[in-house]
């Protein structure tokens, strides 16, 4: 009981410091939940909701299974304000006709709905939970941002291009130095199973890869198990299978895989950035050999045990990738997969040289070489002139990332050394408003945190 009425008291301090900031989105209900547009929705809002829809039914029957049913009345949740929800809840908590084990151990949103704060307001939208082989499951709400840039400042971590889950508020707890939640995240943080993505030209393969974590997290509920306990390489895997598959993309990731095999990489210790292609490439192979159902139920074991798990994948998914040829193309692809220079690239936005962005679109489709690794480092490892206070303002916000994508890799060979160095420099420098300075710490970041995998590879 006495638990009971705590979880409710946090529950209001949460609502209460999540709504002061001055918010702008649009809550628009959909029939897992709803869609929060940041800023104004986009003017073909519903072409993106539309998709959503099909989305869910494609990734379920892609997997065989059946996929959730929308609550009854998702159109039309309830409105209430935070004071009378929060009545509401203490009087069931306290009621004698409301057995108390309908609240210990379980998730209040499932049965009272999810709470979503309104813009600038103190009414909350109340989501009714769909549910999911008979058992009522949180709604699913997507976070939908205007462009990249601004879901990344929001998140205060240019790292990604789209997320699912609730890592945003573990990865706020975890920072040593948290960047604290920006006013845009309150309806993402207000629920527990969320997908943020931006209107970028790839939002709908990102947006199938995210529900397929959705439908890879219900399932590892279902059968007792954790999402967040699988090996990253399978859930990353599975994600990019799905998309791939229902995308009719090409096979790519073959190529990156072999290039990861035949340098004899090992299936539990890949490294972080080559997880979604070698995931790919074991999420392939395991369903060819065995179908997707059997992959579907091996998750507990897949969670319970991988370095087992794998020992016993290993030989045949080797065997299979081992003979493939692979052009200079694919191992160029496979470098820049492995020294991550999409992202490093992503972190100079705002003075990238537009010749840099062409090598990366060359080596990214297959067309570049080994050469046009050292011709993007040797481009950008002179400093451009100084940049505008604006674009200046931009590399400094993406700071943090650098630590976020050294902790997220763990710390290795003393790397987190570099990255405390170049923290310190990097805000010296621009303190100091010396460009040639600032510039020359954000390139050995990049080289020495975020390309490290290809980095200590080449010695
Ligand atoms: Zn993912």
């Amino acid at each position: 009981m006495k638990r009971a009425l705590f979880a409710g008291l946090v529950f209001l301090t949460a609502i209460s410091f999540l709504s002061l900031g001055a918010p702008d989105y649009t809550i628009v209900p959909w029939p897992y939940g709803a869609v929060v547009w940041i800023g104004a929705p986009s003017q073909d809002a519903q072409t993106m909701v539309d998709y959503a829809i099909r989305a869910v039914q494609n990734v379920f029957r892609f997997w065989g299974i059946h996929p959730p049913s929308p609550a009854a009345n998702w159109a039309h949740p309830v409105q209430t304000s935070s004071q009378a929800w929060y009545r509401g809840t203490m009087e069931q908590i306290q009621s004698p006709s409301v057995p108390i084990t309908d609240f210990i151990g379980r998730d209040y949103s499932l049965i009272r709905g999810t709470p979503v704060p309104e813009p600038g307001s103190d009414e909350l939208l109340i989501l009714p939970a769909p549910s999911w082989e008979r058992e009522k499951i949180p709604p699913l709400i997507i976070g939908a941002y205007p462009d990249r840039e601004s879901m990344n400042a929001a998140c205060g971590d240019y790292s990604f291009i789209g997320t699912y889950g609730p890592p945003l508020s573990f990865r706020a707890l975890m920072l040593e130095k948290p960047t604290g939640p920006s006013a845009s995240l309150i309806p993402i943080l207000a629920s527990g199973s969320d997908i943020i993505l931006p209107r970028t030209d790839d939002w709908r393969s990102i947006l199938d890869h995210e529900i397929a974590h959705w439908l890879t997290s219900l399932v590892c509920r279902y059968e007792g198990t954790d999402f967040g306990s699988l090996p990253p390489v399978m859930a990353e895997g599975i994600a990019d299978y799905t998309a791939y598959s229902l995308s009719g993309a090409g096979r790519r990731w073959e190529n990156v895989a072999a290039a990861w095999v035949q340098a004899g990489g090992k299936l539990d210790s890949v490294p972080p950035p080559l997880w979604y292609d070698v995931g790919t490439s074991v999420v392939d192979y395991l369903v060819e050999r065995k179908g997707k159902d059997v992959l579907l139920y091996s998750l507990p074991e897949f969670a319970a045990d991988w370095a087992r798990q794998a020992a016993a994948i290993t030989p045949g998914w080797r065997a299979s990738l081992h003979n493939e040829k692979l052009t200079d193309g694919d191992r160029a692809l496979y470098e820049a997969t492995l020294e991550r220079l999409d992202l490093c690239a992503w972190m100079l936005d705002p003075v990238l040289p537009p010749e840099a962005q062409a090598l990366l679109d060359k080596l990214y489709t297959g067309k570049g070489a080994p050469s046009d690794i050292d011709a993007f480092w040797k481009l950008i490892s002179t400093a451009p002139p100084p940049p505008s206070h604006d674009a200046w303002a931009r590399l400094a916000r993406r700071e943090d990332t650098f630590r976020i994508v050294q902790y997220r890799d763990g710390d290795r060979n003393g790397e987190r050394m570099a990255r405390a160095r170049v923290e310190i420099n990097l805000r010296k420098y621009r303190e100091g408003g010396d460009w040639q300075g600032y510039y020359h710490w954000f390139i050995t970041g990049l080289r020495k945190v975020i390309a490290a995998w290809g980095d200590t590879k080449g010695g």
